[in-house]
């Protein structure tokens, strides 16, 4: 066994899985919001056709639901990726979901 390597002195065999969050559900205790970096997503309502398709996506819980529809973004979470902007399926103007410019406060 490697001395380095500390593993409580488990074998290989008996460690957990990769890639298994034993915490699932943390993000909401992340504000990774400050990761934006000069971009964000802007929402419309006017042509969202409700698809969840954002929601669905988006890697840390921003995208806001108030009761069957989308309500919005959650800044405080959103680390501004575009994946919900390159869900969203709807193509005609005005898009439900465009990344801003956005001014970063030091
Ligand atoms: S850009 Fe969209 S998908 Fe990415 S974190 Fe923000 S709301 Fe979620
Ligand atoms: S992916 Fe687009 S159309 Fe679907 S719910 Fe989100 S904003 Fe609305």
């Amino acid at each position: 066994m490697n001395p380095g390597n500390d593993n409580d002195g488990k074998k290989w065999h008996e460690l957990p899985g990769g890639g298994i969050n034993p915490d699932a559900g943390n993000s909401l205790e992340n504000y990774t919001g400050y990761l934006r970096r000069g971009e964000k997503p802007q929402f419309n309502p006017d042509n969202c056709i409700n698809c969840f398709f954002c929601w669905v996506f988006c890697p840390e819980n921003a995208i806001i639901v108030d009761g069957e529809k989308i309500a919005g973004i959650n800044y405080d979470y959103c680390k501004g990726c575009g994946i919900c902007v390159n869900e969203c399926p709807v193509s005609h103007e005005p898009l439900p979901l465009i990344m801003v410019e956005e001014k970063i406060e030091l």
